[in-house]
């Protein structure tokens, strides 16, 4: 059924296909409405103080590794690798290339990846001691998850648009509280049918389903859900996640009373909060609701 609404996105310009599944080209109406919803997340940030950073699509790998990214979403990650020989495996990699053979498998992982989440280039930044209070960031980031799918909500390339705080437990549990509803709040004053609900993430393998279900017992993160296509499953095009310490110790980051340090992140997908709008007010936005217009576009 995604597929569907899928084939009416490529059908209209709004994405172009690359021939590889969840991988595709936007178009200038597309990415109008994606700064449309940034801007209005920026707006709704502006009490929060937060010091601002944009980060690219490739990481560095220690930060994937500290991450404990490869502990719970191995599946997911990807590295990227170079090409690091002479003549002699250079002559092999066009005689490879030219028959079709692999020629990937001539290449040296290198010392970067790409991001998963925008918010884990950030942590290294913090590492020491944080101020009084905490600290407060807007990061702007590119991810990449390896889940190839037709499903235009489920791409392998997006971006995603986080406020984060560092600091002690009760900042850390008072930030994912106050965006789950202010997030909740922005995303239905823009007509979407959202609902919050408790996050269930994929993690891999049998070690994976205790990391779930004890997600989902401490309640450590929350979802706002909508319906990205008047087909398909609702998907979580924002959520608010407490990662107690997990962070503080992986990256050595310590509140300003010494203790390991506490984070929260809110997380907007600003593809599928553009998919979700475009599924329900029509594919043209010259056509949207005037709210959901003035407050994108004020
Ligand atoms: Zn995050």
């Amino acid at each position: 059924m995604t597929t569907d609404f899928r084939s009416e996105l490529l059908a209209s310009g709004l994405l172009v296909d690359t021939g590889v599944d969840g991988l595709y080209g936007r178009s200038g109406t597309f990415e109008k409405v994606v700064r449309g919803v940034d801007d209005l997340v920026t707006s709704a940030g502006t009490d929060q103080r937060a010091s601002v950073l944009h980060f690219p699509a490739v990481i560095a790998r220690h930060v994937l590794e500290r991450s404990g990214y490869l502990r719970s979403f191995p599946d997911l990650l990807g590295s990227v690798s170079v090409f690091e020989g002479g003549d002699d495996l250079h002559a092999e990699l066009l005689e490879r290339l030219a028959r079709g053979g692999n020629w990937a498998g001539l290449l040296t992982p290198s010392d970067v990846a790409l991001c998963s989440a925008a918010c884990h280039p950030l942590y290294p930044s913090c590492s020491g001691r944080l101020p009084a209070g905490g600290h407060r960031f807007e990061v702007f980031g590119h991810c990449f998850r390896h889940e190839p799918s037709l499903d235009p909500a489920r791409m392998q390339a997006f971006r995603m648009h986080e406020f984060v705080y560092l600091g002690d437990p009760d900042g850390a549990v008072a930030h994912r509280d106050l965006w789950l509803e202010r997030s909740a709040d922005l995303l239905s004053g823009l007509g979407l049918a959202v609902d919050a609900v408790i996050a269930n993430d994929p993690f891999f393998g049998r070690a994976g389903q205790m990391l779930a279900s004890s997600q989902r017992a401490e309640t450590l993160k929350y979802e706002i859900v909508c319906v990205t296509n008047p087909d398909s499953q609702p998907t979580a095009i924002s959520s608010s996640n407490y990662h107690l310490d997990h962070f503080g110790i992986g990256f050595k980051i310590e509140s300003a009373n010494g203790d390991v340090a506490h984070t929260a992140c809110v997380g907007f997908g600003v593809e599928r909060i553009t998919l979700a709008l475009l599924g329900t007010h029509g594919l043209d936005p010259g056509t949207w609701p005037s709210g959901v217009r003035s407050r994108l576009w004020p």
